[in-house]
């Protein structure tokens, strides 16, 4: 979320640094200042981002990553199953073959193509 208001900012931030560019070069005591405004409002913009940023850095962001790691690999183990007897498959039994995945169950012994990309 935070990227997103944070990407936005730096956006606006652009485009208002553009316009009292365009402002101050068409010149002008009128456009001067609107220029400078619009400059002014630009920088201030890249000022919220810079303290964001900074705000969003002493916070650990390591318990999001966590859970969405452990959220992926959850999905991957269920994804890869052996299609004879249903055990799951380790990512050793997985090989390329002939550019298809084939997976050798170490339960039944069985080796059959994966219809199912794995999400690695
Ligand atoms: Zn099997």
């Amino acid at each position: 979320m935070i990227k997103i208001v944070g990407a936005m900012s730096v956006f606006g931030g652009l485009v208002f640094l553009g316009l009292g560019f365009i402002f101050i070069v068409a010149g002008g005591p009128d456009n001067m200042l609107i220029g400078a405004v619009c400059a002014g409002l630009g920088l201030l913009l890249f000022l919220v981002v810079y303290l964001m940023v900074r705000a969003e850095a002493k916070r650990p962001t390591l318990v999001t990553q966590n859970i969405q790691m452990s959220g992926a690999g959850e999905f991957r183990e269920k994804a890869i199953q052996c299609p004879a007897c249903g055990g799951s498959v380790a990512d050793k039994d997985i090989k390329l073959i002939d550019g298809g995945l084939m997976l050798s169950c170490p339960f039944c012994g069985k080796v059959s193509a994966l219809e199912e990309q794995p999400k690695w």
